[in-house]
């Protein structure tokens, strides 16, 4: 066991210690959790559905807790917070619904009948980062345990306080010891272990792409089943016949939002050559208008990044390569503030146009004509989500179905609905989360033939 100390980022100060678990603890969970799963995938639909919105209601009750947890450990805002822990109540909501209605097919053929039936696939492993501990932890365990699995999920090391918490909420609605284990832990001791122990049948993995792949690799001997959600280097594509106003307003949103730890963050801005001048005036006060500060505040709308650390990798990208365009502004003083950050490039190869930054840093770059944009937006291993703005319907379309990307907006810069699936093209991952095929993604199709002469 070892002792980790948690920090408030937006202050720096310690806020308690968690015991991360050794191998094991982690084998003698995932024995529970594969003790407790034919108990479990037997409990009849209706009944696991019931608990799951009891859950959920006890989400609700504790909502407020959750979100300044949040606050306090991750430095979020409030008011991201708040929805994030509405997002978990949503989706143990949504995932409630579906298990009444896991549908299996009846196919005709001939000398019998033919069933297929949607089987849970037994002990789910879910590896969550630091950037969105509820939302992240909750599109795996909501889905995963209404399928009728059992979980085992592994918060980051610097956020485990919501995931805790949450685990607790679980056996307080009465879902039975071992179905739902939060195991805090390092990611090489407690993650790993997932991969490598033979009793986990599937990891739901979100991170960086070097964990990532490794994870991949980890799971091939098994033939473990693996959801990969990675990073993006997404690309917002401002058409001139767009409405510039809009766009450039709402562009600081589509990439600072939660300082920049968003792997759907739009940390490129791509705008038409004749537009390009007028956006970045309208830019330039958008961007000095994001309210940078203390994230237990309503009115603040970015907070700090999560770690010292992550503050040293984003800065390190401000080299003399990179063009600062202009920045905004954040507090000094203690904790890990990074002010919002515009830069410019005409170098296809430079790091802030290749690499994801993690953090409150966008690059805006020019093209000419849409079939540049969309080499300009697909010149990436990465293809996660982007949004494109115009206000022609035929090039809306046209440009969403070019860009080799999960998750797309025209307009607008939201990328995840629960009611929607969500997840990467290339290397931004494999699989997808939410939306209709939430619960199937944690089942195997099942067929069965009954002969009738
Ligand atoms: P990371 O190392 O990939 O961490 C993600 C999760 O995987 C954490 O729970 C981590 O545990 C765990 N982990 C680490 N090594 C593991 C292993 N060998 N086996 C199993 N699990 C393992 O990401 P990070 O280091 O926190 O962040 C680095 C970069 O990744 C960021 O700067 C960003 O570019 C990217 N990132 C992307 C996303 C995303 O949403 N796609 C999220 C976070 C980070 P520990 O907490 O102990 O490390
Ligand atoms: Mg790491």
């Amino acid at each position: 066991m070892t002792e980790i100390q948690l920090l408030n980022p937006s202050t720096g100060v310690a806020i308690g210690t968690v015991v991360g678990l050794d191998l094991q603890a982690t084998d003698q969970a995932i024995d529970r959790a594969s003790a407790a799963f034919p108990s479990w995938a037997a409990v009849a639909p209706g009944d696991r559905a019931r608990l799951l919105r009891r859950f959920a209601d006890l989400v609700d009750a504790n909502l407020e807790e959750l979100a300044q947890l949040e606050v306090t450990n991750s430095g979020h805002t409030i008011s991201n917070a708040r929805w994030e822990a509405g997002n978990v109540r949503d989706l143990l909501e949504f995932s409630a619904g579906g298990i009444e209605r896991l549908y299996g097919h009846q196919i005709p053929v001939p000398g019998g009948i033919d069933l297929t039936f949607r089987e849970p696939l037994g002990v789910v492993g879910i590896i969550v980062p630091w950037n969105f501990p509820m939302p992240i932890a909750a599109w795996g365990f909501a889905p995963a345990l209404a399928a009728g699995n059992t979980v085992v999920l592994k918060p980051a090391e610097v956020t485990p306080l919501t995931a805790i918490r949450l685990g607790a909420l679980a056996l307080e609605a009465g879902i039975p010891e071992g179905v739902f284990q939060v195991l805090p832990g390092q990611g090489s001791i407690v993650g790993a272990r997932f991969v490598s122990n033979e009793k986990v049948a599937k990891i739901c993995f979100t991170g960086s792409t070097p964990v990532g792949t490794s994870i991949m690799a980890g799971c091939a001997p098994q033939v473990k089943r693996v959801t990969l959600e990675l990073g993006g280097k997404s690309a917002n594509i401002v058409f001139a016949d767009s409405d510039l106003e809009r766009a450039a307003a709402t562009a600081p949103y589509g990439v600072f939002d939660n300082a920049g730890q968003d792997c759907c963050a739009r940390s490129r801005i791509l705008v038409e050559e004749r537009a390009y001048e007028r956006f970045m005036e309208l830019l330039e006060p958008a961007v000095n208008g994001v309210v940078v500060g203390d994230p237990s505040l309503d009115s603040t709308e970015m907070g700090p990044l999560i770690t010292e650390a992550h503050k040293a990798k984003v800065s390190s990208y401000l080299d003399s390569e990179a063009e600062v365009a202009f920045q905004g502004s954040c507090p000094d003083g203690p904790g890990f503030w990074f002010p919002p950050t515009v830069l410019t490039s005409t170098d296809p190869r430079s790091k802030v146009v290749t690499e994801e930054i993690f953090g409150p840093v966008v690059v805006v770059q020019r093209f000419n004509g849409e079939a540049e944009a969309l080499r300009m937006a697909n010149d990436t291993p990465f293809g996660l989500s982007g949004s494109i703005w115009t206000n022609d319907l035929g090039r809306a379309v046209r440009v969403a179905r070019g860009v080799e990307a999960g998750n797309l907006s025209v307009n607008s810069h939201s990328s995840v609905r629960y009611w929607t699936p969500f997840g990467g093209m290339k290397q931004s991952g494999i699989g997808r989360e939410l939306g209709p095929d939430a619960l199937a993604n944690f089942t195997e199709v099942k067929n069965v033939f009954i002969a009738t002469s």
